[in-house]
């Protein structure tokens, strides 16, 4: 008899694996595909090159407490993610900052007269609701329709307009030349890669692992107590309230027999690609090798589901999923399918200690009733 029954072995549910299993727990962590790490999952492919079968993942942390706990599975190599642009056949940093636009327009302008610049064009919108509202309200029609408009359309096959202001609201706006994708504290890649950690997080005794496995085929043959569900909310209660949407990606590798393909991490294409953007390896993992392997996104409607997509109407159907859940007994369900949230890695981290934490006060509370 397992205490757990674990779905999905990524980031949501190995955390939660490794968590019960330290407290005694007996554990049985299903995924339906051929390995553990869920999207996080890298490899060395056919040159010998460590990539991300489902596309760049950079971590990156405000929390010390989500730092501190993956770090007892994994060395780190400081890694700041830079992006750049090409937009009217430049390469220009994204987020736009002062040199993105001085380097677009030919101009030699200060912070300040950057932010006059912007102030001059910004739409005055009030209240910010959608996507669109957040980029026309910081920056104008231009710089939105150069960088946002039609990445987004690729990207979600919808306007900016239909979606929820946090989206566009990942990528902020600069006046200064900082030309970090990210600013958290914690800017970090696992030294030998996710898949290393994984395999370091989930060796316990009490944690059997059971891979190309839909949960669903074992269900009557395994007993369990307890189910963490981690895979799309809507499949688990079998669509009762209508398919709740995800955006998936069809992910296109290549390697290249030269050392270096592009001048950064990653670069954005906006605008007249089918792909939204090429990352390079390399970058992300500090690799020594001749040649160098790049991934190409193209957004598509069918395929895994990767991204929630969040529009008001969407939001209505995770409702009504999300009071079931919470009514159905013995049943926890965390990660970025199962609870329909857009959240990066450390989100999700946060989330299951979060929940694990949950858990212990609930069996204390039952010992001392
Ligand atoms: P997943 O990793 O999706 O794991 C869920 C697992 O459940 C999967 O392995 C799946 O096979 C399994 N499963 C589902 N249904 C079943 C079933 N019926 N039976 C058995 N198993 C099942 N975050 C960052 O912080 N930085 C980044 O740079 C970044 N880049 C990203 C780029 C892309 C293209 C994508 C799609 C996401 C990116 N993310 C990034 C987000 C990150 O991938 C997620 O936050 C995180 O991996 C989610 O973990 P999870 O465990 O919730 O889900
Ligand atoms: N975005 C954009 N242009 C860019 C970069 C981002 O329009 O050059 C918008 C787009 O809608 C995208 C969102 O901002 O989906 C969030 O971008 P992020 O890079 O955080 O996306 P992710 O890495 O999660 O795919």
């Amino acid at each position: 008899m397992f205490d757990y029954l674990v779905v999905g072995a990524g980031l949501a549910g190995s955390v939660m694996a490794e968590r019960l299993a330290k407290t005694g727990k007996k554990i049985l962590l299903v995924d339906q595909r051929n390995h553990v790490g869920g999207n996080t999952y890298d490899y060395y492919d056919e040159a010998g090159i460590l990539v991300h079968k489902y596309g760049p993942h950079i971590f990156h942390t405000n929390s010390r407490e989500v730092f501190e706990y993956l770090s007892q599975f994994t060395e780190w190599r400081v890694y700041e993610h830079k992006v750049l642009g090409s937009v009217d056949g430049q390469f220009v940093p994204i987020p736009i900052n002062l040199n993105t636009i001085n380097t677009l327009y030919g101009l030699n302008l200060s912070s300040d007269q950057v932010e006059q610049f912007l102030k001059e064009r910004a739409e005055t919108i009030v209240p910010v609701r959608t996507s669109a509202d957040v980029v026309l309200s910081r920056v104008g029609k231009e710089l939105y329709e150069k960088f946002f408009k039609n990445y987004t359309k690729k990207q979600w096959d919808m306007d900016p307009s239909e979606l929820d202001a946090s989206v566009t609201a990942r990528v902020p706006i600069r006046t200064n030349k900082d030309d970090r994708y990210f600013t958290d504290t914690y800017q970090v890649m696992p030294l030998h890669g996710y898949t290393a950690m994984f395999n370091k997080m989930l060796a316990h005794e009490n944690i059997k692992i059971m891979l190309n496995t839909d949960y669903k085929e074992i269900l009557d043959m395994i007993p369990f107590r307890n189910i963490i569900y981690t895979g799309p909310v809507d499949s688990y209660f079998d669509y009762c309230y209508g398919k709740l949407p995800y955006r998936s990606i069809e992910f296109k590798h290549e390697t290249v027999n030269k050392p270096v393909f592009q001048p950064t991490g990653t670069v954005n294409y906006p605008n007249e690609q089918a792909f939204t953007r090429i990352t390079e390896f390399k970058y992300l993992t500090g690799q020594q090798h001749d040649k160098t392997s790049v991934v190409y996104e193209f957004p598509r409607a069918e395929g895994d589901p990767y991204y929630p997509i969040p529009t008001a109407e969407n939001a209505e159907i995770y409702r009504k999923y999300q009071l079931l859940a919470a009514t159905t007994p013995n049943v926890y369900f965390t990660g970025r399918l199962a609870t329909y949230k857009y959240y990066n890695m450390d989100q999700v981290v946060a989330q299951s200690l979060t929940l694990f934490k949950k858990i212990q006060q609930q069996v204390l509370n039952a010992e001392t009733q």
